[in-house]
């Protein structure tokens, strides 16, 4: 369904005068299991020159509170396909299954090699529930488990694995920017190439399958899929305009949404949801009206319609009855679905505009509607702090009451944010060594710990937070640089470091240093 590795780039786009390339129809790729595929460590070290380029794209955004949320539908994908047997062990172990947000307005995602998977903001700020992402993130994560991404990259095994990477990248970035000077950029060479790497609609079929029942274990609802697909199609007849490349491609075959509609039926007539069900159902539709306005925003929608997010917000906060009516944990009404979504995205928007005081207001009416210890609640305390820091003001003390039981990974860092604010550097670096020990690859923690260490007067420390945060993004060389300062400075003042300090510097550098070189041998032998 929606995207999907590396078929960003329509044939149509191709430059005119290249010939033709095969779509990827059955005939062109070797048959459903077919053995020929790439092994699981060859994919990875694919996909982890990918993620390097993505983690430098200035696109790549790290919300945190929109990871969480992402996360939360993701983790039980992951679940659901290791108990059904769907991610054997030796996947589960070697692939990152790491996903990116990307800041663009189309609706896409895409599964990479070596268990990398792009969601782009638009498919967050469209879909009209967390089963309609779901659905899509189940189907993307089945094209990586059922090594459909392996069995393309064997067609290309001719080209060295950097070639791989790099034309990935290229059909990347002309997906993101159709008309601009992408293809320039990879040359008409890698485009006509990546017109291979679509998947095959057998593979689509398989996809569609495996993720059907994959996210109904995991308790989506099922017509997560076929909400999905009317979307795409929908999209397929009005629109032409380049923001579903994939439709263009790849259509959704009659087949493929009779198929899915029959499970759906099937499934919905196997069990009718408890009451208690559909109640958490309701809350998870609130949260995901307020995460899809975060994601609009966040993709940087322009002026206007940040100003008309604010508007709306306005009206419906006047509409609402005074004093407000009081949330029942129990169930939220369609109209309390579509009222805090707006809130909290005309309180967002205001902050972005630097409108503070009607963020405040917004959000002191968003309060009630989302109220309780659910996530939708949650989501509005950490909005609160966020517009205090967007003002440059200390957030409220609440904000950092319960620090080191911070649940969340949004909720530990917005709080070493405001702890940073507070001028307590010292409890910040505390908070976050825990973190790091346990979240090794969480560069925006290590990024907050070399600031708190500098803010601290410990150089060295700093340096080491600053090269752990460049390992985590897969950028060796700079993370080495890094090492190497730290190492440097140690020696030139003793007493800088203590000695445990100086030895996991050390330990790290000589790590380090062996990843880059097996890298640089690694790029002789490709070549
Ligand atoms: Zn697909």
């Amino acid at each position: 369904m929606v995207l999907i590795a590396f078929s960003g780039v329509s044939l149509a786009q191709a430059p005119a005068g290249l010939p033709p390339v095969s779509n990827g129809t059955t005939g062109a790729l070797p048959s459903l299991g077919d053995s020929s595929e790439l092994s699981p460590a060859a994919e990875r070290r694919i996909g982890d020159r990918i993620a390097a380029s993505i983690y430098r794209d200035p696109d790549y955004v790290d919300d945190p509170v929109l990871v969480d949320y992402l996360q939360g539908i993701w983790q039980p994908l992951m679940t659901a396909a290791r108990a059904r047997g769907e991610l054997p062990a030796e996947l589960d172990e070697r692939f990152a299954w790491e996903l990116f947000l990307i800041r663009d307005r189309s609706i896409n995602a895409f599964a990479l090699p070596g268990g990398y998977f792009g969601v782009h903001l638009g498919l967050i700020g469209s879909v009209g529930s967390a089963d309609e992402l779901a659905a899509v993130l189940a189907h993307e994560m089945s094209h990586v488990t059922q090594r459909h991404i392996s069995r393309l990259m064997t067609q290309q095994s001719r080209q060295a694995p950097w070639m791989i990477a790099a034309m990935v990248l290229g059909a990347l970035a002309a997906s993101k920017n159709s008309n601009a000077g992408a293809a320039a950029m990879v040359g008409g060479q890698a485009l006509a190439v990546q017109g291979q790497l679509n998947f095959s609609r057998d593979m689509e079929r398989e996809a569609d399958r495996v993720g059907f029942g994959v996210m109904r274990d995991a308790g989506y609802a099922s017509q997560g899929v076929t909400g999905m697909f009317e979307k795409l199609q929908q999209a397929n007849r009005l629109n032409d305009n380049g923001s579903f490349p994939y439709l263009r491609s790849h259509p959704l075959t009659t087949e493929r949404i009779a198929e899915a509609q029959a499970r759906v039926q099937l499934a919905s007539a196997a069990a009718r949801p408890s009451p208690e069900k559909l109640a958490a159902q309701s809350r998870m539709q609130q949260l995901h009206a307020m995460m899809a306005a975060r994601a609009r925003i966040l993709a940087v929608p322009g002026v206007d319609a940040l100003r008309t997010m604010v508007v709306e917000a306005q009206r419906r906060a006047a509409a609402l009855p005074a004093p407000p009516p009081a949330v029942s944990l129990a169930s939220v009404s369609a109209a309390g679905v579509r009222d805090a979504g707006a809130l909290y995205g005309g309180a967002f928007a205001a902050a972005q505009l630097r409108e503070f005081a009607a963020a405040r207001h917004l959000l002191g009416r968003l309060g009630p509607l989302a109220a309780g210890a659910g996530p939708a609640g949650k989501a509005v305390e950490l909005l609160a702090i966020e517009v205090d820091l967007l003002e440059g003001k200390t957030p409220a003390a609440a904000a950092f009451a319960d620090l080191g039981k911070a649940g969340s990974r949004a909720e530990l860092l917005l709080q070493a944010k405001a702890l940073m604010a507070a001028n307590r550097a010292s409890d910040v670096s505390q908070a976050l060594q825990g973190w790091v020990a346990e979240h090794h690859r969480d560069a925006m923690a290590w990024q907050l710990l070399a600031v708190a260490y500098g803010q601290q007067n410990q150089p060295v420390q700093a340096i080491r937070a600053d090269a752990e945060s460049r390992a985590a993004q897969l950028d060796y060389p700079a993370a080495l640089d890094r090492f190497k300062a730290a190492q440097g400075l140690m020696r030139s003042s003793p007493g800088r470091a203590d000695y445990v300090e100086g030895s996991i510097i050390d330990t790290r550098a000589r790590q380090v240093e062996s990843i880059v070189k097996e890298q640089a041998l690694q790029d002789k032998i490709d070549r």
